[in-house]
């Protein structure tokens, strides 16, 4: 049997898009393999969001040239995700490995390339159409506890520094009544917690009734048996009063909440173009707060974004201060093809972003770990995701706010299980816990408050 690998680079809805692209190789009659150099298919689903992405593509197709001059493997190669959306035919040109190009928008058509393919054909198919139809049958669900769902596709935001309207497209909510099918299915396959995905996922409107994020995340909520639902990423911009009292009375969902700030400076904030000030970044933390003071808030934020002065950077620096984010993802700004951003004037020297970089990590981190050590005593329910990456003998899952959390392995522990743990340890980036009392059978569905 044919056998396939694919490598991911990037955010949830490309481990989604992988999955998808897996279930369609599977359905054409292709098996995984553990080993990237014993496959007849590789695709790379790659990202675009950072410097540097279209160099690291080329550098792993010419290891992929090597490799076939040498073994004759693989036979095929593509390139998908937001590198493909960027480049298009220009890559089939760079690159004489490559035998296809498949954009995002695009992801449901491997077949009839992978059919133009085996016919000879070099193919690139990139774009987006008036309608995504996706066949969720066909995406490989690797875990059956934790699965993401997609709930609009693309971005019409147009941000000054982002590359995604370019390599995703326009923003398409999917039908209401769809995302509740695929949740449906997929907690009676097993599925705990499901998250549900978007570039702005809170702009959400049902193309058929006309529903919001806070008609959906009730609907999504009442389907039997889910235990937790968590969302990301949402814009603070799309924060209605009806979607802040549901996050506040919607018990099944979780406490994590990711809301990029970007930026503390209002300066910064207008030419960005993110529409809401440091103002109403913090007021709106603060309404959320006020109804469900467990939110443990995230953010990304953007430092040396062309023209930030010291004094810019300090403001940044007060939000982080003042909002007290449980996880922070800071990036220096980094010119993308087509964005009005890299083109700007004053952009800030890349030593300078990285030692403002630097002092964000260092303020954040001493906010992970007070916030962790004070979880110290406390007992979480956690989903079980296997054995810890680092840590002999530990295993790790996430509680309701994310949170990793490590413990040390009991008999009887599998992936997919809910335990409670009892922290009794702390670093900036995970807890350290015990085993509580087990909350349940194993394979029986929890009673959620
Ligand atoms: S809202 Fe997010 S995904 Fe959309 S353009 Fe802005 S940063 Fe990019």
């Amino acid at each position: 049997m044919k056998t396939y690998w694919i490598e991911t680079w990037g955010c949830q809805m490309n481990v989604l898009d992988s999955q998808y692209l897996a279930g369609q190789l599977e359905a054409w009659g292709l098996a995984p393999v553990e080993d990237p150099v014993r496959a007849d298919v590789v695709l790379l689903n790659t990202c675009a969001v950072r410097e540097k992405a279209v160099q690291k593509v080329l550098s792993r197709l010419g290891e992929l040239r090597q490799q076939k001059k040498l073994t004759g493997k693989p036979e095929v190669v593509g390139l998908c995700g937001c590198v493909a959306e960027q480049e298009g035919a220009k890559a089939l040109a760079r690159s004489q490995v490559l035998d296809f190009v498949l954009g995002p928008g695009r992801v449901g058509q491997l077949p009839a390339v992978l059919a133009a393919v085996t016919q000879g054909q070099r193919v690139s198919l990139t774009g987006f159409s008036a309608t995504r139809d996706l066949d969720t049958h066909l995406i490989t669900r690797t875990s059956s506890a934790r699965q993401y769902v997609t709930v609009i596709h693309g971005c019409d935001q147009h941000c000054t520094f982002c590359v995604v309207p370019y390599t995703r497209g326009p923003e398409m909510s999917r039908p209401l009544k769809e995302v509740v099918a695929e949740v449906q299915q997929l907690v009676a396959r097993g599925a705990l917690e499901v998250t549900l995905l978007g570039q702005t996922i809170n702009a959400y409107r049902c193309p058929e009734t006309g529903a919001d994020f806070a008609d959906l995340l009730q609907a999504v909520t009442e389907v039997e048996g889910l235990w937790r639902l968590q969302f990301i990423t949402s814009h603070p911009k799309f924060f209605s009063k009806k979607l802040i009292r549901a996050l506040a009375s919607l018990p099944r969902l979780g406490t994590y909440l990711h809301v990029p700030f970007q930026a503390g400076s209002n300066r910064i904030l207008r030419a960005m173009r993110r529409r809401y000030t440091k103002e109403e970044y913090l007021a709106l933390v603060e309404e959320i707060r006020g109804l469900r003071p467990q939110v443990a808030f995230s953010t990304d934020v953007i430092v040396g974004f062309p023209g930030e002065t010291e004094e810019d950077f300090a403001e940044t620096m007060d939000v982080v201060e003042r909002v007290q984010f449980s996880q922070l993802y800071g990036f220096i700004f980094s010119p993308r093809p087509k964005t009005p951003a890299a083109g700007y004037p004053d952009q800030v020297p890349r030593v300078v972003a990285g030692q403002r970089l630097e002092r964000l990590f260092a303020a954040q981190a001493g906010i992970s770990l007070s916030l962790n050590q004070a979880m110290i005593g406390q007992t979480v329910k956690v989903l079980v995701d296997g054995e810890a990456k680092r840590g002999a003998g530990l295993w790790q899952g996430r509680g309701e706010d994310n949170r990793v959390v490590n413990f040390p392995f009991w008999e009887g522990i599998a992936p997919g299980q809910l335990v409670d743990v009892r922290i009794t340890g702390a670093t900036a980036h995970s807890l350290l816990g015990e085993r509580w009392q087990p909350s349940q059978p194993p394979g029986a569905l929890p009673r959620v408050a």
